[in-house]
């Protein structure tokens, strides 16, 4: 803190990223009120205060952040952004800037896109091994379209990114069209998506069956033309992986033929649907067993949250036999969801009860997706 009052906006703007990033943290958030700014952290979803420094800063900060964004240093009255890469010792981290002018003065919000790699790396999606050892069984797949379905913020990137990690080997060529590229990884092609220079999720795609891969990855499927082509692109020799925005697994199918896939060939095309939730862990260190349930008081190690870190719960629809007839002859979600659990597959709420037993998540978190899914499956 001291260091960071007697610094010059350039050190202290660099130590607050590198703080962040040891942390792990996601988003840095820069706020100048009345007398003083306010400096934030996102960790595992939630905002957390770090410090509060003198308001004379504000200005500062604001010149530093347009300087590392490529921005216009002059302009203080429209919200601008841009982006640098950032090194911190041991790894190199794209940030993404964002201003925005407030009543007091310019407000910063710093996105670090390579702040899941922790999650990626480890490996660890919070699967149970029924759910993983079909995952890793679908991905082995030399053709067929996978989709990994949930809200905002439910991970799905995180699932494609760990999926392509596990794909990538020297003897297939991976391609992938993302908006925007939120994690690199090494011997895969990953283009930007740049909807301003025409560059979108169907023309990029378009461009990319043309460089001859084995496997697509296509960040999000949105419209009519970018469903057909991930369709026409599994069905010809590749395996596609892509995310949809659905509440759960037995959905997806019919939100595609909303979009105007036709279902025989949605039922040909698609091997596997997968839906997730994240959820804040229990922290492993004070949690504590309690009936069939864990409890966590909180500790130094977890702030005296409770919590620490987060896993994802899943749903996993294998489309085979059954459920492919089902897709073909439009069957309502409600069948769909039927076969998954008559193939043993857990569904959502299962899969969250299990993760509370195994004292992973709070009974209470767990409870929350199964209403959650419940109400989820009424609606459909
Ligand atoms: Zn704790």
């Amino acid at each position: 803190m001291e260091e960071l009052l007697a610094a010059s906006a350039e050190t202290a703007m660099n130590e607050i990223c590198r703080r962040a990033i040891r942390e792990g943290a996601s988003d840095i958030h820069i706020e100048p009120g009345r007398n003083d700014v306010r400096v934030r952290f996102r960790r595992d979803g939630l905002l957390e205060e770090r410090f509060l420094l003198p308001k004379h800063m504000a200005e500062k900060l604001s010149v530093r952040c347009k300087v590392m964004g490529r921005m216009n240093v002059a302009e203080t009255r429209v919200p601008q952004d841009g982006s640098t890469l950032f090194s911190d010792g041991d790894g190199e981290y794209d940030l993404r800037l964002s201003v925005l002018p407030s009543i007091y003065g310019e407000t910063i919000v710093v996105r670090i896109l390579s702040g899941q790699v922790d999650f990626i790396e480890r490996h660890q999606l919070g699967m149970l091994p029924v759910q993983e050892s079909l995952f890793l069984r679908c991905l082995e797949g030399r053709s067929g379209l996978i989709l990994t379905t949930g809200p905002t913020g439910s991970g799905k990137t995180s699932t494609l990114y760990t999926a392509l990690k596990l794909l990538n080997r020297p003897e297939v060529n991976i391609i992938s069209v993302e908006d925007p590229v939120e994690y690199r990884i090494g011997g895969i092609t990953q283009v930007a998506v740049n909807e301003k220079a025409g560059l979108t999720f169907a023309s990029g795609l378009r461009a990319l069956v043309r460089q001859d891969p084995d496997i697509l990855m296509i960040g999000e499927i949105r419209d009519r033309e970018t469903a057909e082509m991930a369709v026409h692109a599994a069905l010809t020799g590749h395996l596609v992986l892509s995310s949809l925005h659905t509440n759960n697994a037995s959905q997806a199918p019919l939100r595609l033929m909303d979009m105007g896939v036709p279902a025989y060939l949605l039922a040909a095309a698609l091997s596997l649907v997968i839906s997730q939730r994240l959820v804040r862990c229990l922290c492993p260190h004070c949690r504590r067993q309690e009936g069939s349930y864990f409890q966590a008081d909180g500790c130094e190690y977890c702030d005296g949250t409770g919590r620490r870190g987060r896993t994802g719960i899943f749903e996993l629809l294998e489309v085979t036999g059954a459920v492919r007839e089902q897709i073909r002859h439009t069957a309502p979600p409600s069948e769909l969801h039927r076969s998954m659990k008559e193939s043993g597959q857990p569904d959502m709420a299962e899969a969250a009860r299990t993760a509370a037993e195994e004292g992973r998540i709070a009974a209470s978190d767990a409870a929350w997706i199964a209403g959650e899914a419940e109400e989820n499956a009424g609606g459909s």
